[in-house]
């Protein structure tokens, strides 16, 4: 990629090397491709790589913004660079210079998880929300850059002041323990430059060049870290979009665009207003949703891709249904385009418990995909352990699967009678399974330990017959809960979990689990279109087969060809050919709490989110909406989002679904042979 790939805009910006420089533009507009070349540019003036920055907002963009830089001026130099977020580069520097706060060079790093015990220990309560609640109020004025003493000052009211005693506590255990919390990467290293100017003078010497992507969402202590790292000089670039600005609820603020003139009065502010990654549906969309919000710095964006396909709009009758119609998208795009890769696919949603049933639909029409930035709901132990039950049903010789199931929930079995039995079916080349009822066992273990492993063994052969048997969902269902019940699986989760809401939750994955398998056992019946189907029946041993197999396509991880499942937030600075939004509806985007009053500031936020979602699509989008979803396990009228009317999609024309078309063409004739069905009948009844 050589500078011809610019158009005048980005490359005035990345000639621009003398004083600061900022580019603010819409959405693809190639803002990132300007801090490449950049980086490039800087190189061939003479910046070695080591003295050159760039500061991406999570650790997935900067490897990516690497592995771009070593394509550009080669590995070595590529590797040299300095390009992390912003709290990689606080880790690096306090571990050089943090001893000037008293810090030692090998302090750790605590997680939200480790922060809450802490919390918890120094407000004295063993309360989970409570605790919950301090650290977001904590962290929030962490972000804020202010320090105990002055939360305490500014606090509003008694939980303000409760929070900010707490916070002088929490401080000082950390300082005892030689730990920061994530906050502090950025606080402190702010906190030693503004103090030390040795340390000051130092890193200004080594960064002498800082490019900033995503600008739009640093919150006040990044800025004045920045501001700190730059110092005079002010050798920097930073690129964003005030209308992608999505961490304001994470103390990102829109200020740091304002001020950025004010505080560098020589800026030279560069707009971009060709869009190279969208057709011109797809930017129409976009720029119709963003127009609703105030606009801060206006801006114009269009491409050459011409108008492209119509947006898609998919109306589901639940979440399933949108998950099904989401993924016969993908499989009717593969099919008609065979240059598609599943790569080439995003499935968007606005919160992470979203993408359970996408997931279910995808491994049952077997395509790859990998859950972005959030867990999977096939890797939580919970539905590994239930996994690992199924896997022996079908093969009792799943050793891994075996081991699993035998210790989970605990059943008295001890590693040791394990550590005896796994030798013991080494040894004779039997799989642990076969070896539990092999004469010579008896030998090595204790007749204690042998009675466990026989009545494990029994129960496995009792539940396997059983399972055999149990044809249909609702059969398939019942033998399920009689399972978890006979092992006492929901009294393992409550006896595990320390939090109990967590226990609930994950009881809850439980249920939803089962409730996946059980539809799979089929006899379900259901009228669409006035024809009624039912679905075919199978045993719950035989569900349990195809979903071994379905199980082990998650094994293959390393694969890169993948349907990408990911929030919104996630999504931020990507892109696909093909893209899918879900669940766009009111509550869900705009997402809005049970307790939470909307305020147009926090609309939007959520309308900015809608935004960064719809333009991470090249050629193809789908918007997908629910009639009927579940809220708290009841099923609820869903309502289109607010967004859906802002698109205009009536202005270039919706392309109606062909499945839907299909359906509605099916209830039109329907209704047609009922009628005249009717008009028959009563003429009869004249005649
Ligand atoms: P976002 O706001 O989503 O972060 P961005 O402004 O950073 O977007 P890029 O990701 O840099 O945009 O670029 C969007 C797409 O356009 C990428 O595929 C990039 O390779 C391509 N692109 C950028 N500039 C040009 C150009 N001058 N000519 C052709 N393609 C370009
Ligand atoms: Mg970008």
């Amino acid at each position: 990629m050589s500078e011809a790939m610019l158009n005048p805009a980005q490359l005035a910006a990345v000639h621009h090397l003398e004083g600061p420089c900022l580019v603010i533009a819409g959405a693809g507009s190639g803002k990132t491709r300007v801090i490449t070349q950049k980086i490039a540019k800087l190189l061939s003036v003479g910046y070695r790589p080591k003295n050159i920055a760039a500061i991406t907002f999570t650790n997935k963009a900067s490897q990516e913004m690497r592995e771009r830089a070593k394509h550009l001026v080669g590995n070595k130099a590529g590797q040299e660079l300095v390009i992390s977020t912003f709290h990689s580069l606080g880790v690096r520097i306090l571990r050089e210079d943090g001893r000037h706060l008293g810090l030692k060079e090998q302090f750790s790093i605590l997680d939200s998880d480790d922060v809450l015990s802490v919390l918890r220990d120094a407000g004295g309560t063993t309360d989970a929300a409570t605790a919950k609640s301090w650290q977001w109020t904590i962290s929030l004025w962490k972000n804020q850059n202010l320090s105990a003493q002055q939360a305490l000052a500014y606090a509003k009211d008694d939980n303000e002041r409760a929070a900010a005693v707490v916070m002088q506590r929490y401080q000082e255990r950390l300082t005892a323990y030689q730990a920061v919390d994530f906050d502090d990467l950025i606080g402190m290293p702010l906190k030693l430059l503004q103090t030390f100017d040795e340390a000051r003078g130092k890193w200004q010497e080594t960064l002498r060049y800082v490019l900033v992507d995503e600008y739009q969402d640093t919150n006040a202590v990044q800025y004045e870290l920045l501001k700190c790292l730059v110092g005079e000089r002010a050798m920097f670039t930073a690129v964003g979009d005030d209308d992608q600005s999505i961490y304001g609820w994470r103390g990102a603020t829109i200020e740091n665009l304002k001020k950025l003139p004010v505080d560098f009065p020589q800026l030279k502010i560069i707009p971009l207003e060709q869009n190279y990654r969208s057709t011109s549906a797809i930017l129409r969309a976009a720029n119709n949703v963003i127009g609703s919000n105030p606009k801060l710095f206006p801006k114009t964006l269009w491409s050459e891709f011409g108008e492209g396909d119509p947006i898609t709009l998919i109306e589901a009758d639940g979440e399933e249904h949108e998950a099904e119609r989401a993924v016969a998208r993908i499989q009717s795009i593969l099919a008609n385009h065979p240059t598609t890769k599943f790569s080439d696919f995003a499935i968007l949603y606005r919160a992470n418990h979203q993408a359970r049933i996408f997931e279910q639909a995808l491994r049952r029409a077997e395509i790859p995909y990998k859950v972005s930035g959030g867990q999977s709901f096939f890797d939580k132990s919970e539905i590994k352990d239930l996994c690992a039950w199924l896997r022996l049903l079908v093969n009792q010789d799943d050793d891994p699967a075996f081991l699993r199931a035998v210790t989970t929930p605990k059943r008295g079995i001890g590693h040791q009678t394990l550590g005896h039995l796994s030798d013991f079916s080494t040894k004779w080349k039997l799989s642990m399974f076969e070896s539990l009822f092999a004469e010579s066992l008896k030998a090595t273990l204790s007749s204690k330990a042998l009675h466990g492993l026989h009545e494990f063994g029994r129960y496995i052969v009792d539940l396997e017959y059983r399972a055999r048997h149990a044809v249909g969902a609702e059969e398939g269902k019942a033998l399920m809960m009689e399972w978890l019940k006979d092992i006492g699986y929901e009294q393992h989760l409550m006896d595990s979990e320390e939090n109990e809401k967590v226990a609930v939750a994950r009881w809850g994955n439980v249920l939803d689990f089962v409730d996946w398998v059980a539809k799979r056992c089929g006899g379900e019946i259901s009228t669409e279109g006035g024809i009624t189907t039912e679905s075919p029946r199978q045993s719950l041993l035989e569900v349990a087969q195809t979903i071994s197999v379905i199980l082990s396509l998650a094994e293959r991880k390393e694969e890169q060809d993948q349907v990408v499942l990911t929030t919104l937030h996630a999504s931020k600075g990507l892109e696909w050919p093909h893209v899918v939004l879900a669940g766009v509806n009111e509550g869900l985007l705009p997402f809005k709490s049970e307790d939470e009053d909307m305020t147009p500031a926090r609309v939007e936020e959520e309308r900015r989110l809608m935004y960064v979602g719809i333009t991470r699509a090249r050629r193809t989008l789908a918007v997908s909406t629910l009639r009927r979803r579940k809220k708290n396990r009841e099923t609820v009228v869903g309502i289109p989002s607010r967004f859906i009317a802002e698109m205009k999609l009536h202005e270039s024309g919706i392309k109606e679904d062909p499945r839907e078309k299909l359906k509605r063409m099916r209830e039109q004739l329907a209704a047609k042979a009922e009628a005249s069905a009717a008009a028959q009948a009563a003429a009869k009844k004249l005649g």
